[in-house]
């Protein structure tokens, strides 16, 4: 199989299929016209699907070798709500915009998709192919698992990637790779302090939940600094504070929202215990109550070492060795592809494709945020060739 080569030949198709898709961003949960339109790209391709798993999900597979295992390939198709300012001929004009590279996801999985049906007969195995809602929120992966993605025939192993700027190490056409903890969880906490309103003139007389957020503010931020091993990557914001409305009344409460980011499943759990012993403390040590709601987002994203070893010699096939790196740190953006790599083991890797607008650069989900076409090719012949690799080695 000359799957580069194959590959190359649909490049044109998967700029095409990008571009399409570019103008039809949809966000979240809801994606009939994306689905739709990848729906009739398998169709095309003679690629038995089925649509709606976990919403607007869709899972293709191309099946092998009969007694072989099944890998699944997974691309996200969802849009963020930004208005486009690119200017680029095919823009989005609904008010969305793939902002994140979503869209080429998309395509580069439909050219891995086009190339590997061809080659079914070669092939050792069963292919899946996983098109997910809701990456950007709340969350695609998991209802797709819920309603069976994973299964008939049972996924061994599961490959992802994702193109753009995630991290700044990763030069125009470059394959990021990790070999273990990638990126971070995506927890939100809401912390409601409760203390007891009265005059501003007679603290006295009430129990002051404003002082106790004070207090609560700075010891929150011990748990990163005191609790957790330097060498550990974590992150507690608190984004939204929010109590009172005069400046001589004390409030009945405050409330404190923020986020969790970490790369190791035990040091989320030890934050999240943290911040309710300390909420309890100082709230209660200062005569007030508190209530906390903590949600466990995302989970960490972990590569399983095994697999990304073998997936590397897969792109030293594909890409020349100095356009590979090793991710030194990981990155504390979630991502909800960690869901997949909790149930078989995998790897998702970075692809960059940073392109500057007049010579301006712009991060992810800004509204002249662009991607270099011309490593779309790339991505795809990773998704098939890796797939391939994986198969034939099992
Ligand atoms: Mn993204």
């Amino acid at each position: 199989m000359k799957i580069k080569e194959d590959i190359k030949a649909v490049e044109k198709e998967i700029i095409e299929w990008r571009r399409a898709l570019h103008k039809i961003p949809e966000v979240g949960l809801e994606l009939p016209k994306t689905a739709e339109y990848v729906a009739k790209q398998l169709d095309e391709m003679g690629i038995e699907f089925k649509e709606g798993v976990g919403g607007y999900g869709i899972v293709g597979l191309i099946e092998g070798k009969k007694d072989g295992k099944t890998i699944a390939l997974r691309a996200d198709m969802d849009a963020l709500a930004i208005e486009e300012e690119t200017g680029l001929p095919f823009a989005s004009g609904n008010g969305n915009m793939h902002a994140c590279g979503h869209d080429a996801h998309t395509a580069m999985l439909l050219g891995a998709a086009r190339v590997l049906q061809e080659n079914r007969e070669k092939l050792n195995g069963n292919i899946k192919l996983i098109f997910q809602p809701a990456e950007e929120g709340p969350g695609g992966a998991k209802p797709m698992i819920e309603e069976g993605a994973m299964e008939n025939p049972t996924v061994d192993a599961v490959l992802g990637l994702h193109i753009g700027s995630i991290s700044k190490d990763i030069k125009n056409g470059v394959v990021g790779i990790s070999y273990g903890n990638l990126m971070a969880c995506l927890d939100r906490f809401l912390i409601t302090v409760k203390g007891e309103g009265c005059h501003g003139a007679y603290p006295e007389l009430g129990k002051d939940p404003v002082a106790m957020t004070g207090q609560l503010i700075t010891a929150l931020q011990t748990i990163v600094s005191r609790n957790i091993k330097a060498t550990e990557p974590a992150v507690l914001t608190i984004g939204s504070l929010n109590g009172g409305r005069a400046y001589n009344i004390i409030p009945d409460t405050v409330s404190i929202e923020g986020t969790v980011r970490a790369t190791n499943q035990e040091v989320r759990e030890l934050i999240a215990r943290r911040i309710e012993e300390i909420t309890s403390s100082i709230c209660k040590g200062m005569g007030g109550d508190y209530e906390l709601e903590y949600t466990f987002g995302y989970p960490p994203l972990v590569n399983d070492k095994d697999f990304t070893e073998e997936f590397v010699k897969t792109v030293e096939s594909i890409v020349s060795k100095e356009e590979i790196i090793e991710l030194s740190t990981p990155v504390m953006g979630g991502e909800d592809m960690a869901y997949f790599l909790q149930e078989v083991p995998g790897t998702f890797f970075f692809l960059g494709s940073a392109k500057s607008v007049n010579g301006e650069f712009y991060p992810h989900h800004n509204a002249k945020f662009d991607l270099d076409e011309s490593v779309f090719w790339k991505g795809a012949a990773l998704l098939a060739q890796g797939a391939i690799d994986w198969l034939d080695k099992e």
